[in-house]
C-alpha cells in the first residue's frame, strides 16, 4: 500500500451511489450518557444523534471535554460507571443497548474496532506486535486455523514457534498493509522498540485484524508530528477505499476533518450542534 500524499480535496464519498437504499451501518438517536460523581450527575453526552453509512468516513470534531470520547465509548458499552440511554443505538439491525457484556465483546472483536490516542494503553508491552495481531486474527477465526485448545497448545509448544501459522502470516501482511517497512522483522519486535508512528500503525493493523465493518478512531494521530499524522490518515483512507470499512474519526483538529471526512458532526458541551458534508 502506498503512503504517497494524496490531494487534499477528495472527490466526494466514493460509495455514495451504493448506499442510497441501505440503512446506515450505525444509527444513534438521542444518546445520553451520565456519570454519577460525588459532586452530582455529569451529563457528558446530552442527546446526541447521528448515523454512519457503509464505507463512509464520519468525523466528530469538538473541543476537549465536549463528549467525543464518551460518545464513542458509550456505543460499545465501554463507558464505565455511566448510565447510557438512547432511543436507538443500532449496528446494522442489532440493538447494541440490549447486548450483554459477552455479546458486546464479540462485536468489538469482529464488527467494530477502536483505535485510541495512546497506543501504549492498548498494546501489550510484553508481547511481540506480531503475536498481538495474530491473536486477534485467531480470535476472529477466518484464516482456516483450528480454534481448539489443542491446536493452540500445539502451535505454541510443539512447533515451538508461531511463525509458520496462518495467523502469524496474516499479522505480517497486516503490518505491511498499514505501511510498516520490513514487516516480517518488525512483527518480532515489542511495542517499546517502535516509534510512536509505528506503534499507531500497529494499532491500526490490530484493529483491522478482526476484519471490522467500522473503525472508531479516537484522536488516532494527536500525539504524532504532522508528517506522520498525514501518512497515517492516508493509510486509513486507503483502507476505506480498499476494504470499504467505515470510519468514525474523532478529532479536535478541523484540518484533519477537512482532509479526511465525508461528513462531520460538531460537538459542544455534550451536544451535537450540526452534521453536514465536510465541504459545507
Ligand atoms: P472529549 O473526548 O471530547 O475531550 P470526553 O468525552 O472525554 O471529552 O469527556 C466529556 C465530559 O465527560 C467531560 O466533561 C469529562 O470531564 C466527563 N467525563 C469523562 N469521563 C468521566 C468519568 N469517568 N467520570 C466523570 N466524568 C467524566
Ligand atoms: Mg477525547
Amino acid at each position: 500500500m502506498s503512503s504517497q500524499p494524496r490531494p487534499t480535496q477528495r472527490a466526494g464519498p466514493s460509495v455514495s451511489t451504493t448506499v442510497t437504499e441501505e440503512p446506515p451501518l450505525l444509527a444513534v438517536d438521542n444518546l445520553h450518557t451520565t456519570f454519577t460523581t460525588e459532586r452530582g450527575d455529569v451529563p457528558a453526552v446530552d442527546g446526541v444523534s447521528f448515523a454512519i453509512n457503509e464505507g463512509e468516513v464520519f468525523g466528530i470534531v469538538g473541543e476537549s471535554g465536549s463528549g467525543k470520547s464518551v460518545t464513542a465509548l458509550s456505543l460499545l458499552g465501554l463507558a464505565d460507571g455511566a448510565t447510557v440511554t438512547a432511543d436507538r443505538l443500532c449496528f446494522r439491525d442489532e440493538d447494541l443497548l440490549t447486548k450483554d457484556e459477552a455479546a458486546l465483546r464479540e462485536i468489538r472483536g469482529n464488527d467494530i474496532s477502536m483505535i485510541f490516542q495512546d497506543p501504549m494503553s492498548s498494546l501489550n508491552p510484553v508481547m511481540t506486535v506480531g503475536e498481538q495481531i495474530a491473536e486477534v486474527v485467531r480470535h476472529h477465526g477466518d484464516v482456516g486455523e483450528s480454534q481448539s485448545l489443542f491446536a493452540e497448545l500445539r502451535r505454541k509448544y510443539v512447533t515451538g514457534t508461531s511463525e509458520s501459522s496462518a495467523s502469524w502470516q496474516r499479522a505480517v501482511e497486516l503490518l505491511d498493509t498499514v505501511g510498516i517497512p520490513d514487516p516480517a522483522d518488525r512483527a518480532n519486535e515489542y511495542p517499546h522498540q517502535l516509534s510512536g508512528g509505528m506503534k499507531q500503525r500497529v494499532m491500526i493493523a490490530q484493529a483491522l485484524a478482526g476484519d471490522p465493518d467500522l473503525i472508531i478512531a479516537d484522536e488516532p494521530t494527536t500525539a504524532l508530528d504532522v508528517t506522520i499524522e498525514a501518512q497515517i490518515l492516508n493509510e486509513l483512507l486507503d483502507l476505506r477505499d480498499e476494504f470499504g470499512v467505515s470510519i468514525m474519526l474523532i478529532t479536535h483538529d478541523l484540518a484533519v476533518v477537512r482532509e479526511t471526512c465525508d461528513r462531520v458532526a460538531v460537538m459542544y458541551a455534550g451536544e451535537m450542534m450540526e452534521t453536514a458534508d465536510t465541504r459545507t
